[in-house]
């Protein structure tokens, strides 16, 4: 085939080329997801564990862990291989939804294993959302400081300030002050 690319084509133990029981497929085409499979256009069926190794990525569906996982073309969110057959059920009449952006035509692809780079760009572009939303945070603490602030300083003001005090402000060339309390 002219696949000049050069894509890796990993050799996937035949046992993993078919469902390992997650769940109860009914018109799963074993034929069909065995080619998928072996084309490395969807992840192995690995038998998802239950310990977090960071060399692991979880299924945020089943929440079991993978050696690799599917992405979905839309958002980019990981789904293993059985969960994502049973998001597409091929009886449905309803167009296929991704179930975590709810675009339609949800529809995923494998690019194997995660490289280290990969993993840690991830790293760096999740540190750099974290960052950003502690600086949004930040700066809404600040804000309503600063309102706080100019309420009591606006309040406290309308207090102490009497006409003669308004006066000598304006002729000093200070902003004048238009807030005038009448009491
Ligand atoms: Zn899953
Ligand atoms: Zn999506």
């Amino acid at each position: 085939m002219g696949n000049k690319l050069g894509r890796k084509r990993c050799v996937v133990d035949e046992k993993y080329t078919k469902p390992q029981g997650l769940y109860q497929h009914k018109d799963v085409d074993h034929k069909k997801l065995r080619k998928l499979i072996l084309d490395s256009k969807l992840a192995p069926c690995y038998p998802g564990g239950d310990d977090c190794r960071c060399d692991l990525e979880e299924c945020p569906i089943c929440f079991l862990y993978y050696p690799s996982l599917n992405r979905s073309r839309c958002c980019m969110k990981g789904i293993c291989t059985e969960c994502f057959l049973q998001m597409n059920t091929p009886n449905s009449t309803l167009p296929s939804q991704c179930p975590f952006c709810k675009t339609f035509n949800y529809a995923v692809e494998y690019r194997g294993v995660k490289t280290k780079e990969e993993k840690g760009l991830e790293q760096i572009e999740e540190q750099r959302v974290i960052d950003a939303k502690i600086r949004m945070r930040r700066k809404e603490i600040q804000d309503e400081e600063e309102r706080m602030q100019r309420r009591q300083e606006m309040s406290s003001s309308s207090r102490i300030f009497e006409p003669t005090e308004i006066g000598y402000a304006s002729g000093t060339g200070m902003p004048v002050i238009t807030l005038i309390t009448f009491f």
